[in-house]
């Protein structure tokens, strides 16, 4: 009985899938996959970091020269007065005033540059944070790869044995049930399920009289109106 073979057939071909999914869901895979993801990430962190660290870089150095600007302003200033004291008290007031405020906003710079130096230092020990941290990854995930590598080469070797043997059931198939069985299987898998006590196995949904006869009969194949699967009466 061609059902009989398919479902022998089915036998080798989900344990080839099975072990297809085994392979996919390996430890050292997942593992490597995290890994990549961590550098991904890391990667991107540098790249934000030294746009960080050059953007600081451009400020610092304007305003560092805004601040060597006004030192040299407040010693001509200095000069000029030595060289012509104010003929007035409320010159000199009012010279005293603007030497007052280009020293207030020479503080402020050098403040500004005091926080600037120390945000770049922490953007620096950061980077070289991320640097070491993802070596030691990119070291651990070389190692693994090679050890994953092997691995690998095995498996597929393994799958490719086994999808050999499912090739070599399948000639023992009618090329139309084995479409069947292949066209169902892409929404459904198990592609097919035991008749059992009524019921599709598959999906537990009891099978009217009429299509429990269709099937007793095994004129043609029967498919389980609810889920689709080839169903399949093993007999006593
Ligand atoms: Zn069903």
């Amino acid at each position: 009985m061609q059902l009989d073979t398919l479902w022998q057939f089915m036998q080798v071909d989900m344990e080839a899938d099975g072990f297809e999914h085994t392979m996919r869901q390996s430890a050292n895979r997942q593992k490597l996959i995290k890994q990549r993801d961590f550098l991904k990430d890391q990667q991107a962190n540098m790249k934000k970091l030294e746009n960080d660290v050059a953007v600081m870089q451009d400020r610092l150095e304007a305003v560092q020269d805004e601040a060597d600007r006004l030192e040299k302003l407040l010693a001509s200033m200095a000069e000029e007065m030595d060289k012509n004291p104010p003929a007035s008290a409320e010159d000199a007031q009012k010279q005293a005033e603007s030497v007052q405020k280009l020293l207030e906003t020479l503080q402020r710079y050098e403040t500004e540059l005091v926080k600037m130096r120390k945000d770049a230092d922490t953007k620096d020990r950061q980077q070289k944070e991320i640097r070491v941290r993802a070596a030691k990854t990119k070291m651990e995930f070389d190692q693994l790869k090679v050890e994953y590598d092997r691995e690998f080469k095995a498996d597929t070797e393994k799958l490719q044995q086994m999808r050999n043997r499912t090739e070599q059931e399948a000639k023992n198939l009618d090329p139309k049930l084995l479409a069947k069985y292949r066209s169902i299987k892409q929404h459904c898998t198990p592609p097919m399920a035991k008749l059992v006590n009524g019921q599709c196995s598959g999906c537990f949904m009891s099978l009217p009289s009429a299509t429990l006869l269709d099937i007793r009969n095994g004129d043609r194949i029967v498919e389980c109106d609810n889920c689709g699967r080839i169903l399949y009466d093993p007999g006593e």
